[in-house]
């Protein structure tokens, strides 16, 4: 392109100046992305950075495609595509904690490459070319669409929702227009229907980009660096969401508040590795002894706070019980050493005297003092009609 045509594309934008300026924003955003996976430790930025360069790719090759033979935008343009929107599913997967299936995710691209560049070999048959790109693109967005919605690390938010919109109805408008081309239906050469399948794929990219910048900062601004459970924050944003659900439909809910028993012995005996590793360990122990709609948190310290939706004091006192005999038995030893962990925890359930999160947490809080007074490795009940426990072991 010559510098009077690129004035005169900036002038009166043509879809390859749009495809062109994409390219640009979504490059910055992969380095955005790249910089941020150090910054937070994060792997699925680094897959997410690599979706947008190689979206960015794409997005030049489309861009340049009068000046180029027709097999680079249709054959690489639409690789290029599959395996950006592949490399998103397999960071959310990363983000989930999962291993990403590598052997999925390039998969698809060389076989629709393959495909792709067979049937351009053959003579231009756009009716195959464009199903083959279609069915690849909706089958890699719908995988991605699958594990956004299903993500086990982060609560389900309107961000993730809107986003998952969008790339359904990507998918959907790409699988529709595949088979409506392969079928006859719709004209091949349509420059109205693949221009408007184009322009979603951008607000698809663009929208994506958002969501994965989002999902990292909010869990960095929500999650406890140690534990991986809830911070203090998060635990009480959640914690009242939850509370006020309870009391407009008339749901129990039961909130417990956890103490580690002369966790500062632990430090000072086997020192302060061995502290943080029981720390995670009791994390565990937590996470494995609740329902995944019940909310866990670090409050700070050796403090960690549960609460539980639809959870009567019966069933709140049983769950407290059963966690405080786990720490007993799975604590014991950690990291090699005999810490004995034990936990005492306070219970209370709402009622129309504790129907807010403070109220709850006070009353908690006394209920778990007043274990500690008793001896600890106990459960309290807050005005005190259950409790449960046995006198500390001394370390
Ligand atoms: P009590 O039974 O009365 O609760 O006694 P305690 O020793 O557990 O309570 P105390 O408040 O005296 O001490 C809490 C200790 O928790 C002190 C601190 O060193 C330790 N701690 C707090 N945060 C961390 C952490 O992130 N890692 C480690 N290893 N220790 C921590
Ligand atoms: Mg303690
Ligand atoms: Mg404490």
């Amino acid at each position: 392109m010559t510098a009077e045509g690129i004035a005169a594309a900036l002038v009166t934008p043509s879809s390859s100046t749009l495809f062109l300026i994409a390219a640009i924003i979504l490059g910055l955003i992969a380095g955005l992305q790249f910089i941020l996976s150090k910054r937070l430790h994060t792997a699925a930025l680094r897959f997410w950075a690599s979706s947008n360069l190689v979206f960015c790719l794409g997005c030049t090759l489309f861009a340049m495609r009068d000046v180029l033979p027709l097999s680079a935008p249709s054959v690489a343009g639409s690789g290029l595509l599959i395996l950006g929107i592949g490399l998103i599913a397999g960071g959310i997967a990363a983000f989930d904690g999962r291993r990403p299936r590598f052997g999925l995710l390039f998969a698809g691209p060389v076989v629709a490459v393959a495909m792709l560049a067979v049937s351009v070999a053959g003579g231009d048959q756009p009716a195959e070319r464009i199903l083959i790109s279609s069915l690849g693109v909706t089958f890699y967005t719908l995988l991605a669409v699958t594990l956004l919605l299903r993500l086990k690390v982060h609560r389900l938010d309107g961000v993730q929702v809107l986003c998952a919109g969008v790339m359904f109805l990507f998918a959907a408008v790409y699988l529709a227009r595949g088979g409506g081309v392969y079928f006859g239906v719709i004209d091949p050469t349509d420059p109205f229907g693949g221009g408007w399948a184009r322009v979603l794929a951008l607000t698809m990219a663009v929208t994506w980009s958002f969501c994965s910048l989002f999902l990292p900062l909010d869990r960095a601004a929500s999650v406890d660096g140690l534990t991986g459970l809830f911070n203090h924050k998060a635990t009480l944003s959640v914690g009242q969401d939850r509370l006020k659900e309870a009391l407009s439909r008339n749901h129990p809910l039961s909130v417990l508040l956890l103490d580690l028993d002369h966790f500062k012995r632990v430090n000072d005996r086997f020192g302060h590795h061995v502290g943080d590793q029981a720390l995670k360990a009791f994390a565990t122990v937590m996470l494995r002894s609740v329902r995944t709609c019940d909310v866990v948190g670090r409050l700070g310290g050796e403090e960690f706070c549960i609460i539980l939706p639809l959870c009567t004091e019966a069933k709140a006192f049983e769950i407290a019980e059963r966690l405080r005999r786990r720490c007993e038995t799975e604590l014991e030893f950690v990291a090699r050493h005999r810490i004995s962990l034990t936990v005492t925890i306070g219970v209370v359930t709402r009622s129309p005297t504790w129907d807010t999160i403070s109220s709850l947490m006070k009353a908690a809080d006394a209920a778990l003092y007043e274990g500690k007074a008793l001896g600890r490795n106990r459960v309290i009940y807050a005005g005190a009609t259950r409790s449960t426990g046995e006198m500390v072991p001394e370390l």
